[in-house]
């Protein structure tokens, strides 16, 4: 490595790992052990204190996870991350660290589909409310807040409609009110965007999709960007007041910039346990390896087929903001001039019917539902991941009825665009 800051294709293959200290193995192994052996008692005894680091069991902390954890933070330029089994996961554990039982936060109404159901059913049972908002309204932010919202929650670049935000805005409304900004950053990945640079104060992702990238093991990541003052208000009383199961411990004065890293970890994994396991940890580490390669692939390869899909007679609308005539194209320019993502959606002029014959007509694209593998990928959301929701919750969404969602894989363009073009001529 030179002596200046690494960049992030170096970052991609070496932050958080070194060679095996005991064996000399240059991949990071797979530490499949569920405990680690103490030195003795008083180094057993400081490690449950929180006065020393060090690994005691796999549900809290593993060696293979750590460098996971390592290698996330470098990229998203953060003080410290927790990997843990799943995106939702990560949420759970963001959220229990923030909120009490009455608290609301403000999310953006174009999210996942999973996400949109955690947050406006799931929470509900821990007494969390949210508050949805229209990230092209920036008011409808800030005229939901009250004394008892503790964040914001939105998509960097939203699934599935491929919608880019304006990040900055919202962090602004956010701290004006004293909130912390939390950004999914799943479907841009830290190659095309990185939410910390624009004033968000944690990032968290699923690492299922575009990080893993080979859609092989399922984990979640929470990234600390080190810059929330969580004992200004008074309000986040889980960093600003005593632990009483840490001997009085207060997690902000104790680990400052990356004490919301260390909360998440030490008061929700501990306690609720959705730990990655460190075969998954080891998967996404070298899905991340080439990170920078296979989005570019995604990417072009997505403005290959958008563009081509935007001249077909049968096809009503694409919605790519990668597209030059995208009304959405200002912002990705701002926020991720290197592409657009892999993950946008289409209308067909036959609709629903049309669309579902289109899906069934397929044979490389896979129908299912998952988003950021090597191979690409095809949904109907409104019959499946958006299906809990009602048609205006779906619309809202950006997946009503006709919409058909693409997720481009790396393969040659030519033959992602044979195969739709066969796909289309049955629909
Ligand atoms: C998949 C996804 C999630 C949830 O992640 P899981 O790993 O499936 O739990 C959250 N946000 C976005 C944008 C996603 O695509």
């Amino acid at each position: 490595m030179t002596k200046n800051k690494p960049g992030f294709s170096t970052l991609a293959v070496h932050a958080g790992a070194q060679p095996d200290p005991t064996t000399g193995a240059r991949a990071t192994p797979i530490y499949q052990t569920t405990s680690f052996v103490f030195n003795d008692t008083d180094h057993a005894a400081s490690l449950f204190g929180l006065q020393a680091f060090g690994n005691i069991y796999t549900r809290i902390m593993n060696p293979t996870q750590a460098v996971l954890e390592e290698r996330v933070a470098a990229l998203e330029g953060g003080t410290a991350a927790l990997a843990v089994a799943s995106g939702h996961a990560a949420q759970l554990l963001i959220f229990h660290t923030i909120m009490r039982p009455g608290d609301n936060f403000i999310a953006a109404r174009r999210l996942y589909g999973g996400s949109i159901n955690q947050f406006g059913n799931a929470f509900k049972s821990f007494d969390w409310h949210v508050r949805w908002a229209d990230t092209a309204d920036l008011a409808s932010f800030e005229s939901q807040i009250d004394d008892k919202t503790k964040a914001i929650f939105i998509e960097s670049l939203a699934n599935p409609g491929g919608t880019f935000v304006d990040i900055a805005g919202i962090a602004e409304v956010a701290h004006r009110h004293g909130l912390p900004l939390i950004v999914d950053n799943t479907m841009a990945t830290p190659y095309l965007l990185r939410p910390l640079e624009h004033g968000a104060d944690i990032v968290v992702h699923s690492l299922t999709k575009f990080m893993g990238g080979h859609g092989n093991s399922m984990g979640g990541v929470i990234v600390d960007g080190g810059t929330f003052d969580w004992s200004a208000s008074g309000k986040y009383p889980a960093l600003s007041e005593p632990r009483p199961e840490y001997a009085g411990v207060v997690l902000h004065a104790t680990f400052g910039n990356f004490a919301f890293a260390i909360a998440c970890r030490v008061l929700g994994l501990r306690d609720f346990g959705p730990a990655i396991s460190p075969f998954n940890a080891f998967q996404i580490l070298n899905g991340i390896e080439t990170l920078p390669l296979r989005m570019q692939r995604h990417c072009d390869n997505a403005l290959a087929v958008a563009t081509w899909l935007k001249a077909h007679d049968k096809v009503s609308w694409v919605n790519y903001a990668g597209l030059e005539t995208d009304p959405n194209h200002a912002l990705q320019q701002r926020y991720s001039p290197k592409g657009a993502g892999a993950v946008f959606t289409f209308g067909l002029k036959g609709g629903y019917e049309s669309g579902k014959r289109f899906v069934e007509g397929l044979e490389m694209l896979s129908h299912l539902a998952n988003i950021g593998d090597t191979r690409s990928l095809v949904i109907h959301p409104a019959s499946t991941t958006h299906r809990q929701l009602s048609e205006e919750q779906q619309t809202a969404a950006g997946a009503g009825p006709d919409v058909v969602r693409l997720s481009i894989g790396i393969e040659d363009a030519a033959d992602i665009i044979a195969d739709i073009e066969q796909a289309l001529a049955k629909a």
